[in-house]
This record gives C-alpha cells, sequence and structure tokens, in this order.
C-alpha cells in the first residue's frame, strides 16, 4: 500500500514534509508575530528549507510564523481549474482572476489595509528587484502576503485590484514563485530581534552598509601554505577593523562598480 500522504485543509499548513512531531504539536505563536502568508498551488513546499537552522528554530520557538493558503479550493467546477488559456492566444496557461481574488480575500482576513503595515506581494521577473532594503522594510511590517504565480502567471486584473507589488529574485525566469518567495522570506527573516541571537552579524554584512563583505578566514591558522592575513592574529582591533574596511571597499569597486558609486556618492 503507497502511504496515505496528508491532504492540504485551505488555510491550514499541514504538509507531507512536515516531522511528526510538527503534526501533533502546534507551533507556539506569539502574539502579533511577523506572519507570511502565501497563496500557492504547492503548500506543500512550506517550509521547505525555512524550516531548517535558525529560520527553523525561530519558527519553532513562534518568533515568526507561516500560513499558507492553497489556491487549488478555490477553483472552479469539478476540477478545482484554477487557470486557463491567455487571452489574445499565445503558449501555456494563466491563474484565473476570480480564482486568485478569493484566496487574497482570505488572506486579507485578520491584516491591516494599509501595504506599508502589510505589503502583498507577487513574485514576479517583472518585478522591482528584491534587496537589502526591503527586506529590511519587510521585517519591520507586522507580515506580509505573498502570491506565488506558475504556468505563464497572473491575470493583471487582480494584481491592480488587490493593489499588489511586484517583485523579482532577480533577472531570470523560475517555474513558479515558491523558491522567490523562501529566499525573501529568508532574508527578511534574519532580521527580525533575536532570529539570528547574534544581532550584530546583521549590521555589517554585505548588502547592509553599502558594501561587500570583507573576506572570512578560520582555523587552522595555515593551509595548504595559505596562511590567515596577519594582521587578523595580531588582536589588535583597531588595525582589524581597517584591514577588513579596506578590503571590503576594494572587493566592492572590482566586483561591483554600480554598489560602489552608491556608496561613494553616499558617504
Ligand atoms: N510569463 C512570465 C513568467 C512566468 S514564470 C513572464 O515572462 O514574465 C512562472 C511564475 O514563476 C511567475 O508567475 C512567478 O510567480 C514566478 N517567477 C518566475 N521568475 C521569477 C523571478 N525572477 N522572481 C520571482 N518570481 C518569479
Amino acid at each position: 500500500m503507497p502511504e496515505k500522504k496528508p491532504k492540504s485543509h485551505g488555510r491550514l499548513s499541514i504538509s507531507a514534509s512536515l516531522q511528526p512531531r510538527d503534526l501533533m504539536e502546534e507551533r507556539p505563536r506569539i502574539k502579533g508575530a511577523w506572519t507570511a502568508k502565501i497563496v500557492t498551488l504547492f503548500p506543500q513546499a512550506f517550509p521547505g528549507v525555512l524550516g531548517q537552522s535558525l529560520t527553523g528554530r525561530a519558527l519553532d520557538q513562534g518568533l515568526w510564523a507561516l500560513e499558507t493558503i492553497d489556491l487549488r479550493p478555490f477553483g472552479k467546477g469539478k476540477h478545482k481549474n484554477v487557470d486557463d488559456t491567455p487571452a489574445g492566444g499565445g503558449a501555456g496557461m494563466v491563474l484565473r482572476a476570480d480564482v486568485v481574488h478569493d484566496a487574497l480575500r482570505q488572506a486579507a482576513f485578520g491584516t491591516p489595509p494599509s501595504r506599508k503595515d502589510w505589503p502583498v506581494v507577487y513574485l514576479s521577473p517583472r518585478g522591482k528587484p528584491f534587496d537589502q532594503a526591503m527586506a529590511k522594510r519587510w521585517s519591520q511590517a507586522e507580515g506580509l502576503t505573498m502570491l506565488c504565480g506558475r504556468f505563464e502567471g497572473v491575470d493583471q486584473r487582480v494584481l491592480e485590484y488587490h493593489r499588489v507589488e511586484e517583485v523579482s529574485l532577480g533577472d531570470f525566469v523560475l517555474t513558479g514563485g515558491e523558491i522567490a518567495a523562501q529566499a525573501m522570506i529568508d532574508a527578511t527573516v534574519r532580521l527580525i530581534p533575536g532570529v539570528l541571537g547574534n544581532e550584530d552579524s546583521t549590521e555589517d554584512e554585505s548588502h547592509s552598509n553599502g558594501l561587500l563583505e570583507h573576506p572570512q578566514y578560520t582555523r587552522p591558522a595555515e593551509w595548504q601554505g595559505r596562511p590567515i592575513p596577519e594582521v587578523l592574529l595580531s588582536g589588535n582591533h583597531a588595525k582589524i577593523d581597517e584591514w577588513r574596511r579596506e578590503q571590503a571597499e576594494e572587493l566592492t569597486k572590482m566586483r561591483r562598480p554600480d554598489l560602489w558609486e552608491k556608496y561613494r556618492s553616499k558617504s
């Protein structure tokens, strides 16, 4: 007998990828904890990698919460169709406005109306490129709703109606929004106080202060004939800071002239 997979039940985020422990115990939910609501045809893809390591521990502790909204039950007819052929012809299928609307309405339940307090975004290669500043902004909101597209995307009208902001993971095309959603949630959640355990580490890392990070080293002190730069073993913290800053500047100049220009014009 093939093992019976648990079915997805609308708003609940019970999924086949969870450990048995998680199926039995409700995660603690700190009141007002930052919450990501994900509208997706594949709720079982969550929490995915977000269930691991620091983000996973923080999720277990209730420092943030995840709610998936399965698009399928909102589908039309016996087969719960969520998509149809593009108006005007062409390849592929488009997610229907009415179906996505019902799911977004369900997601909006209990969320503040201001898009500043609760961004509503559609993962899309046409969107504004996601960056650290956006992650920071989102981490300071109460939560956000993410719509994961599939196929050729989503009917334009529903995006306009719900004032949905399009956000891109980068200049490439994925088959669906789920991986992009997880990447963006990861970047956002690690900025929530308490998630990393070491708040300092988000302050001078790449993309926070406008520079790429300096190179990092650890033991052994010499490896394959390569020593760790001497200054790092000197114990002189002013010198170390200076070296790191120089390295960060050099690296940024060389690899990302665009970031370097921005950095120079600001400082
Ligand atoms: N036909 C669309 C691409 C659809 S790809 C176009 O040319 O613009 C299918 C789905 O994958 C999209 O609806 C979107 O949700 C997701 N997706 C693809 N690339 C993405 C990217 N770079 N960033 C975020 N989401 C993306």
